[in-house]
């Protein structure tokens, strides 16, 4: 739905993190590069996203709210 702002595990604020990797990632897509595990592990670790219960967090996040929001 939306981001959590701090990840449930060690409560890093992540939320920042996910609009900065989905605009990472998106820029890299863009730029007619593929996007494997290689090139999202090495974006998550340079926006110092290192533990991996704040990876999943971004990582395992849908953004839906768009999707939803129409029906509230
Ligand atoms: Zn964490």
């Amino acid at each position: 739905m939306i981001i959590p702002v701090r990840c449930f595990s060690c409560g890093k604020v992540v939320a920042s993190d996910y609009r900065k990797f989905v605009a990472k990632i998106s820029e890299i897509k863009d730029s007619g590069k593929k996007v494997d595990a290689t090139v999202i592990s090495k974006t998550l670790d340079d926006l110092g996203v290192e533990r991996y219960c704040c990876r999943r967090m971004i990582l395992s996040h849908t953004e839906l709210i768009d999707e939803v929001l129409p029906f509230s």
